[in-house]
């Protein structure tokens, strides 16, 4: 099985390759804001001369939006915008120019409909202040050094790695690898090398293939296993808030830039963020950690995997639960769930987001009208089961993977599905392989109430 997947590494850089690494960064900011000013002046003519009448054929040409044309553009003016370009590899100004040829063809996709999910913006300008500092090498000498504490770069040299490459290395060693490309990065105030490679994994099957377990993620609990497994929130952010709260009041009591009269931040303001950014990457790597264990772990044991379909995006905009969702990292545990059962052999079922699995009974079948969240306990009026309420959601998806495999059609639903009436036009959707139609009422399927589709009416229509 060949896939695509990421190594990444924190390094241990010295003073002079900092300097390098962040020089490269500003040149990879530099071509992309030169080429989008381009982009931009020849739009604005375009649009200026069109306004005058002229024909389209008399225009100012138009300027190619793609990597290769924004790149012969570039090296033709290089010279005169940058004259210290060969101080830093070529690849830094690919990186600038492929983020902007990215940006542009996702603007124009999403314009002309042809790219799902929610509109994109024009590219912007690139800050020096805001941006993360970034370069991406795609040539030449990319290596991880046989010792595994050293990874080589072009025209950085060897860099001495904090953790050891031993992951990397016995894949490439092996041969089962191969480097397509490595991103340096700053974040957290620490300096990373995502490597991206090409890799050949051994066909794995789970311990128990032929196992089921529904799983229903939470903010009071992380996961609820089906099973009888409980993953309990780890709560990371919470639990950093003192201390977060603590080293901002101290940043904002020191004095810090202000572009309006040119004050330079002092260095205690400097050092206070960075011990907030610190603080801010140990939640972050809390959390990944977390829940790479939890999801490697249930991948790794059934043989089929159902979550439910949760509107993320949609939750995050409650701002009373916002901050609580996003550290749980709902998102996140459906992504590595989606990977990593294909990695072990396994399938992911998703059910669909209409499906009543928190209000159904998982001993009779019988659907509820009303439960609040208050209710922490299922108590079925039909016949007496007396369950968690996530316990009985749990066994509600894994009821789901049986009616699949019976029915033949599934409630398995792409992502962003949705029983709101669009407000116009088909909108392009992502499915997953081997899922069945979406059934999409229409207007008048609404009107006639159908608004919530289960797996019965589902199974019915089609
Ligand atoms: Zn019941």
């Amino acid at each position: 099985m060949r896939t695509i997947q990421a190594y990444r590494f924190a390094l241990d850089v010295t003073p002079s390759q900092e300097r390098m690494l962040l020089a490269s960064a500003g040149a990879a900011r530099v071509a992309h804001n030169w080429a989008l000013t381009r982009v931009k002046a020849v739009m604005n003519q375009r649009a200026a001369e069109r306004s005058y009448g002229i024909p389209d054929v008399e225009l100012t040409s138009a300027i190619g939006w793609t990597l290769p044309a924004l790149r012969k553009a570039w090296n033709a003016a290089k010279a005169d915008v940058a004259p210290w370009w060969p101080q830093v590899s070529k690849e830094a100004f690919n990186t600038g120019l492929d983020a902007l040829a990215r940006g542009l063809k996702n603007w124009s996709d999403s314009r002309t409909g042809g790219r799902a999910g929610r509109p994109v913006g024009f590219p912007r300008f690139k800050s020096r202040r805001r941006t993360t500092p970034s370069v991406r090498f795609t040539t030449g000498a990319i290596r991880v050094e046989p010792d595994r504490k050293h990874v080589i770069l072009p025209r950085l040299g060897r860099l001495k790695t904090h953790e050891s490459t031993r992951k990397l290395a016995r894949r490439l060693e092996a041969g089962s690898a191969r480097i397509l490309s490595a991103t340096v990065r700053k974040c957290g105030g620490r300096w990373h090398v995502a490597f991206c490679v090409e890799v050949d994994r051994v066909e794995r099957t789970p311990a128990r293939p032929q196992a089921v377990v529904g799983v229903d993620v939470g903010v009071r609990c992380l996961a609820v296993l089906s099973t009888g497994g409980v993953e309990p929130n780890p709560r990371h952010l919470d639990h950093a808030m003192r201390r977060l709260r603590k080293l901002a009041r101290r940043m904002s009591r020191r004095v810090g830039p202000d572009r309006s009269s040119g004050q330079r931040p002092s260095n205690r303001w400097e050092s206070t963020r960075l011990q907030l950014m610190r603080a801010n990457a140990r939640v972050a790597n809390l959390r990944r950690d977390g829940l790479h264990k939890l999801t490697t772990r249930i991948a790794s044991e059934y043989g089929t995997v159902v979550v439910e379909d949760l509107n993320v995006a949609g939750m995050l905009r409650n701002r009373r639960l916002a901050r609580h969702i996003a550290d749980a990292g709902f998102g996140e545990l459906r992504r590595q769930l989606e990977y990593k059962t294909a990695w072990n052999g396994g399938r992911l079922l998703v059910a669909d987001r209409w499906y009543p699995s928190s209000k159904r009974c998982s001993a009779c079948g019988t659907v509820k009208a009303k439960l609040s969240l208050s209710e922490r306990t299922y108590n079925c009026t039909c016949c007496g089961l007396e369950l968690d309420r996530d316990r009985n959601a749990a066994r509600n998806l894994a009821a789901l993977a049986r009616e699949v495999d019976t029915a033949g059609s599934g409630p398995v639903a792409g992502r962003g599905a949705d029983c709101k009436t669009r407000p116009s036009g088909q909108v392009a959707e992502k499915r997953q392989p081997g899922t069945t139609e979406l059934v999409r009422p229409g207007p008048s399927r609404r009107k006639a109430g159908l608004h919530e589709r289960n797996l019965m009416q589902r199974n019915v229509s089609g």
